[in-house]
């Protein structure tokens, strides 16, 4: 997907990353006019996980103007295929207020022998 923003453990909450993404978009060069899609988690995410809860992604665009449910939507759509392409278990029913939940099981690394 062409200008997509992709955050992993990005900005410590919801509030703190919409404002992240707004200050990266306004800061972006002219000849990336336009809306910018983005999907990511933040480290409350990683939180939520480690306690047994899925990966919540939150994903929209940043610079859209009037109704653009319909493009959200296939933005979500578009996303939740290719993370099953990629062998996940994701929960998303089309609902462009909610997040995509990816299901996994937090595992830590066992220590390396020597
Ligand atoms: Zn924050």
């Amino acid at each position: 997907m062409k200008g997509l923003f992709v955050g992993e453990d990005f900005c410590c909450c919801m509030g703190c990353a919409q404002a992240e993404l707004r200050s990266i978009w306004e800061g972006r060069s002219s000849w990336e006019d336009g809306p910018m899609p983005y999907v990511y988690f933040h480290e409350q995410d990683v939180d939520h996980v480690i306690e047994g809860g899925p990966l919540n992604l939150a994903f929209g665009a940043i610079g859209t103007v009037g109704n653009v449910s319909d493009a959200l939507r296939f933005l979500g759509r578009d996303l939740t295929s290719t993370l099953r392409q990629c062998g996940l278990e994701v929960d998303w029913f089309g609902d462009i207020d909610r997040r995509i939940a990816v299901r996994m099981a937090w595992d830590r690394r066992a220590p390396a022998l020597d």
